[in-house]
C-alpha cells in the first residue's frame, strides 16, 4: 500500500493548486483520472486580467478580451472595457503550468488512474482504492482526502457526503482557426439558439477562437451538441461575423448548477473547486476561484498538519463561506429565474444590459452583487411588475 500525508483526487486547476501550496514536507498524491493533464479541454476558459495578476498567472497563458458583445434575437449590447478586462485562458498550457509548481515537491502524479471509493480508518485517516492505467487496483493510505474532482464529487459521493449534484450546466465547444476574427473579442449570446443556457464566441491567445453552447440540465432536454448544429444552420452566427471552418475541435465538459453550501470540511476530507461547487451561478466562471481556493486550502492544510490544529480548516470554511455565499446565493436565484426566460425576455435582458456601466456589466458576470445594485434590480423588478417595463 501507497502512504502519503494527503492524497488529492483530480487534476484540475483545483487539485494541482492544493498540491502547490502544500509545504515542501508534506507528500501528497494526486490522482488524475485523465492520460494527461490539461487535455481533453472541459472548459472555456473565460476569466478576468486582475485575478490573473492577483494570482501570478503568467501572460503567456491567457488571451486579452477588452471587448465584450452581447446578443439575443433582437437586441445587442458592446462594451470597450477600460478598467477591469477579460481574458480566456490556453487551458491545457495554464494547467500544465499549474502542475509544475509542485513539481519540486515530494508529490507524486498519477495519471490515467480513477480514484474508485475510500474509507476512514480508526487512526483518522483514509485507505482508498485507485484502478491503474493497466486496470490494476492499488490502496493508498492518506491522512487526508480532498475531493477535487469537478462535479463528479467522486470522493464525498463515496464517503456518503451528500449526492452528486442533481442540476448540472452541460456545454459543448468547437474550436477552430477563423481568419479575420479581431483576437480582443468576446461575444455572449442569448435567446432563442441557446434558451434555458448560453452561448459564447471566445478568443485564444493560440489564433483559433472557440464557439461555444451550454444549457442547465434537467432545465431543458437540449443536447448542446445539436443545439451547436442547429445555430450553424440558423444564420444567427453571421451577425457575429462567425463562419464554422469544416476543421474543428469538439470540447465539452459539466459543471454543478446547485444552490451554494457553506460545507467544505468533513473531518480529514475536504472539498474544493466544483466540487465545492465553486462556479460562479451566473457564468459558471470558476477556475479563478479553484486556483484560489486550492491555493489557501493547500495553505491551511500545511498549518493544520504542522501544528495539528484543525482550527486553520475550519478557518479556511469560514473564509470561503464569508466570501461567496452571499453573492452565491442571489447569483443562484437568478440563475432559476433565467432558466425560465423565453427570447422575448432575453431580448429585454439585453437592452436593460445596455444601460449598465463597465463595472456593473463585469460585476454581474462575476456573480457580484453589491447593495447599490440589488437595490436598482429590485426596483427594476417592481417596475416591471406593476407598470409592465
Ligand atoms: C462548458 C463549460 C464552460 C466553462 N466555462 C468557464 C469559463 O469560461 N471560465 C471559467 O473560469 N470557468 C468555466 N467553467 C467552469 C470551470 O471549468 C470549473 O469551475 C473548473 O474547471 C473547476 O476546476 P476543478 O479543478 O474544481 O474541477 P475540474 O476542472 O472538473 O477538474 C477535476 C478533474 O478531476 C478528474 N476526476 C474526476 N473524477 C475523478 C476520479 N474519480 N478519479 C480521478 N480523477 C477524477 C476529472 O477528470 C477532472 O479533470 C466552465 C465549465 C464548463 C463545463
Amino acid at each position: 500500500m501507497r502512504n502519503c500525508d494527503v492524497l488529492i483526487v483530480g487534476g484540475g486547476p483545483a487539485g494541482l493548486s492544493v498540491a502547490s501550496a502544500l509545504s515542501d514536507d508534506i507528500n501528497s498524491i494526486i490522482v488524475h483520472q485523465d492520460a494527461e493533464i490539461g487535455r481533453p479541454v472541459r472548459t472555456s476558459g473565460g476569466s478576468f486580467l486582475s485575478d490573473m495578476r492577483r494570482l501570478s498567472i503568467p501572460e503567456k497563458y491567457y488571451q486579452l478580451v477588452d471587448r465584450i458583445e452581447f446578443y439575443s434575437d433582437n437586441s445587442e449590447a458592446v462594451f470597450d472595457i477600460e478598467t477591469d478586462k477579460m481574458v480566456v485562458l490556453d487551458i491545457t498550457g495554464l494547467y500544465r503550468y499549474l502542475a509544475s509548481l509542485s513539481d519540486h515537491k515530494s508529490r507524486e502524479l498519477i495519471l490515467a488512474a480513477k480514484f474508485l471509493t475510500t474509507s476512514r480508518q480508526s487512526d483518522g485517516g483514509y485507505i482508498s482504492t485507485i484502478r491503474t492505467r493497466n486496470n490494476g487496483e492499488e490502496t493508498i493510505h492518506s491522512k487526508y482526502i480532498i475531493d477535487a474532482s469537478g462535479w463528479q464529487c467522486a470522493v464525498l459521493d463515496a464517503l456518503g457526503h451528500g449526492v452528486k449534484p442533481n442540476r448540472m450546466g452541460v456545454g459543448t465547444e468547437y474550436e477552430f482557426v477563423q481568419e479575420n476574427y479581431p483576437m480582443n473579442r468576446a461575444i455572449l449570446f442569448v435567446g432563442s439558439p441557446v434558451l434555458s443556457g448560453y452561448g459564447w464566441v471566445f478568443p485564444t491567445n493560440y489564433n483559433k477562437i472557440r464557439l461555444g453552447v451550454g444549457v442547465i440540465k434537467p432545465d431543458t432536454d437540449d443536447n448542446p451538441r445539436d443545439l451547436i448544429t442547429a445555430l450553424l444552420a440558423s444564420g444567427f452566427l453571421d451577425k457575429m461575423g462567425v463562419k464554422v471552418p469544416a476543421d474543428f475541435e469538439v470540447n465539452s465538459g459539466i459543471i454543478p448548477s446547485v444552490s451554494f453550501d457553506e460545507k467544505a470540511v468533513f473531518d480529514n476530507m475536504i472539498r474544493v473547486g466544483d466540487a465545492a461547487n465553486c462556479a460562479t451561478p451566473i457564468a459558471g466562471e470558476g477556475i479563478r476561484i479553484a486556483i484560489e481556493q486550492g491555493r489557501l486550502l493547500g495553505a491551511a492544510l500545511s498549518k493544520t498538519i504542522h501544528e495539528n490544529a484543525p482550527q486553520y480548516l475550519r478557518d479556511f470554511e469560514k473564509a470561503y463561506a464569508a466570501k461567496y455565499a452571499r453573492d452565491y446565493k442571489i447569483g443562484f436565484w437568478a440563475n432559476q429565474r433565467i432558466a425560465d426566460y423565453e427570447p422575448a425576455d432575453w431580448d429585454k435582458s439585453v437592452r436593460r444590459i445596455r444601460k449598465l456601466t463597465e463595472s456593473q456589466m463585469i460585476q454581474l458576470l462575476r456573480s457580484q452583487f453589491n447593495l447599490r445594485n440589488l437595490l436598482r434590480t429590485a426596483v427594476l423588478h417592481l417596475k416591471r411588475k406593476f407598470f409592465g417595463r
